[in-house]
């Protein structure tokens, strides 16, 4: 009897570490790569149980601690905007995955094959890479900046604050990684979407401390505090989602200061618990900063402009005068290469409508 309670303990143990994996970006090839897209497991769904599970072991571990405790509103608040993101998709399906698809069925020009540790390899490089640049245009671009403030607005950083996500960034994200398609197979581009995600929920907690030689190359839990933060040194940087090299190599890293404590949230905060609100509420002051007549209507697609979006809103702000200043090192690295992008983009535009006058 007790051998048959251990077996069953043992197996039972064993599923769990399976289930897990995808949370800590611990698979491996030979168990993720899949020829279709359709034999692509639903590894948010497979790893639901355990978000709640951990959600409470931080609660246990805070309160072991002695730290502050999880405050019960915001969790909520952080929980129903992940409901609003479920409802989401529920409703628009899988727009992303279906014009990846479509683009990979007309414009592939290299099928990477499905089956190789190699293709694995380049499609966590190739998503991870397209994740810090959406990011980083998350953040410096004033439209998209809009919309992912709500995943800044809590004043928390606990693991239930990872699912307080904006319901509208797949509709911009979703262009980012289209080159991809040019080459890798949706199934390799849509398991490895899954747990560049996954993998950005157990970051978001202070429990964890710096983890060694990990922080060289990983995003970890004191990378991700800084990206939340509201002091003047963390503004617009750390965008990783699974390695930090990206911020390493592009210039936007930024380690954590022991000296000075992260303030989290928001410089102008929310203020409310209503969830909706925190999805509209910068969309609608933007829309009403710029409407479409407006010759500055332009700026919502870069960072400049009055409007107080991301840093300019951050830097500005009476909240911050406590704080130290942006290292001198990182102060050149917040001229927005979207900016120029779109500035060149509205040169070529003008360009061709006086070559079309004059011709
Ligand atoms: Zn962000
Ligand atoms: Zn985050």
């Amino acid at each position: 009897m007790e051998n048959v309670t251990t077996l069953t303990a043992a197996r039972l143990a064993g599923k769990m570490m399976r289930e897990v994996r995808p949370l800590f970006y611990l698979e491996l090839p030979s168990t993720s790569s899949f020829q279709h897209v359709t034999e692509v497991p639903d590894y948010s769904k497979q790893v639901t149980p355990y978000f709640f599970a951990m959600i409470f072991l931080e609660v246990f571990i805070r309160w072991m601690k002695g730290m502050p405790r999880v405050r019960f509103n915001s969790s909520i608040d952080s929980l129903s905007a992940g409901l609003f993101l479920l409802l989401t998709k529920v409703l628009m399906g899988s727009i992303d995955i279906s014009l990846y698809v479509w683009v990979h069925s007309r414009f592939c020009m290299y099928e990477l094959p499905w089956d190789s540790a190699l293709t694995w390899i380049v499609a966590l490089l190739g998503v991870d890479c397209g994740y810090y640049w959406f990011h980083r245009m998350a953040h410096e671009v004033n439209l998209i900046w809009a919309a992912h403030q709500v995943h800044h607005s809590s004043d928390d950083f606990t693991l239930s604050s990872a699912l307080r996500q904006p319901i509208s960034t797949v509709f911009f994200s979703m262009f980012v990684y289209l080159p991809l398609a040019l080459f890798l197979p949706p199934s390799l581009y849509f398991t490895h979407k899954q747990f560049n995600l996954l993998y950005q929920f157990w970051i978001h907690t202070e429990v964890v401390d710096r983890l060694g030689v990990l922080e060289w190359v990983l995003n970890t839990p004191s990378h991700h505090r800084v990206h939340h933060g509201r002091n003047p040194y963390c503004i617009d940087c750390n965008y990783a989602g699974v390695l930090i090299i990206w911020d390493r190599m592009f210039g936007t890293f930024q380690p954590e200061l022991r000296e000075e404590k992260v303030v989290y949230g928001l410089v102008h905060p929310l203020s409310s618990w209503n969830p909706f609100w925190a999805q509209v509420r910068n969309q609608g002051s933007l829309q009403s900063s710029f409407p479409l007549r407006d010759p500055r209507y332009t700026t919502m697609y870069t960072s400049r402009g009055d409007w107080c979006g991301g840093r300019k809103e951050m830097a500005s702000h009476s909240n911050c005068s406590s704080f130290s200043k942006v290292p001198a090192g990182r102060q050149g690295n917040h001229a927005s290469v979207f900016d120029k992008i779109f500035l060149r983009f509205l040169q070529m535009k003008n360009h061709m409508i006086q070559r079309c006058r004059s011709g």
